[in-house]
């Protein structure tokens, strides 16, 4: 099952329900939506596929959400797949053959695609061809498949985690971060109110500030705080009611959960508070790197607790206030 506090994406999606369909709905990521929109309207004016965008960003920011709200925007196909599921350079180009002039195609997770199918990419994106090699041995011969215009918005978590030839590849990087208290209040309040639920402002300002600046655990704090009030017999979401049920859930003032703090504390009892390397704290923890680079660290770092050095990750003194715990005292005194 998946934990309730991390951001990944669960398979039957329940935040489907909640996306916002346009740019005018989508909330928050200013900077983003500006240009967003005015590479938008470009594009339709002259009548073009929009170039292709590359969205980094912690997950459960608005990626995949944002990749819709294009391909509506600009009123054409959006189809979408991930990195690890193209497992063969013909799977992409069925995908691509497939495609409408000026569609979009979202790709997830684009850093995790296969070399060889990575390599098919490129001539895709920079001169809409397709270079297939038919047939093997001496008999092989390679040839090109003109493609309609298309756009192609990849997703990933760290920019730096793709190729250089293939991030150059993007002509629009756009970096999503996370969500203020007050844009998370707005995420939580029009959620409730799509899913029919009576919250009042505390309860909505609760919830948000236990986020973790991201609108998908929004959406799933609302649903679990929702079960309380529920089974307790309230109508309304009221600041206690979201503040028990989320301590219930071990969900700290700072959103932080089981996992951000036995990260944490690993690294104040085990390691003296840092520096330590990733890999010694994803093995303690029995998390994949990947989780804790992309998912527990980058909140930690943005709220302070964390610093990020060149000999490994360090507790800073707001993560030992965090723990309630004392720095040891430092030799020499
Ligand atoms: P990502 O692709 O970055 O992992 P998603 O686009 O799947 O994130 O977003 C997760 C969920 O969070 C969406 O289903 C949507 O319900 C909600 N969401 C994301 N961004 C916003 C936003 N700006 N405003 C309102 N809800 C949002």
């Amino acid at each position: 099952p998946v934990p309730l506090h991390t951001p990944e994406r669960q398979v039957d999606d329940p935040d489907a329900a909640l996306r916002p369909k346009s740019l005018r709905e989508f909330i928050g990521q200013e900077g983003a939506r500006e240009n967003l929109k005015v590479f938008i309207e470009s594009a339709k004016s002259r009548g073009e596929a929009m170039d292709h965008t590359l969205f980094f960003g912690p997950p459960g920011l608005g990626k995949t959400t944002l990749a819709q709200i294009v391909a509506n925007e600009l009123g054409v196909g959006f189809r979408a797949t991930s990195g690890p599921v193209i497992a063969k350079a013909g799977d992409l180009a069925a995908l691509l053959t497939n495609l409408e002039p000026h569609d979009v195609l979202f790709i997830d997770e684009i850093h995790r695609l296969n070399p060889v199918v990575e390599e098919v990419l490129y001539p895709a994106m920079e001169d809409r061809a397709l270079d297939l090699i038919i047939g093997e041995g001496p008999a092989a011969r390679s040839v090109r498949i003109d493609l309609p215009p298309f756009t192609l918005i990849g997703a990933t978590t760290r920019q730096g985690l793709l190729t250089t030839p293939l991030r150059d590849r993007f002509g629009i990087p756009v970096r999503l971060n996370f969500y203020t208290h007050d844009e998370l209040d707005l995420v939580v309040s029009r959620a409730a109110r799509l899913l029919g639920l009576d919250i009042d402002p505390q309860g909505a300002r609760e919830i948000a500030r236990r986020s973790r600046g991201t609108p998908r655990v929004a959406g799933r704090l609302l649903r679990r705080v929702r079960d309380f009030a529920h089974v307790a017999g309230q109508g309304t979401v009221t600041k206690p009611i979201a503040d028990d049920a989320l301590t219930r859930l071990e969900i700290d003032r700072l959103g932080l959960d089981a996992m951000d703090r036995k990260y944490l504390a690993m690294i104040a009892t085990t390691y003296k508070g840092g520096p330590v390397g990733v890999g010694a704290l994803s093995a303690g923890l029995g998390e994949p790197r990947d989780t804790v680079e992309d998912v527990i660290e980058p909140y930690l770092i943005q709220l302070g607790l964390l610093a990020r050095t060149e000999r490994g990750r360090a507790l800073n003194d707001a993560g030992w206030q965090h723990l309630e715990m004392e720095p040891p005292a430092t030799g020499g005194g």
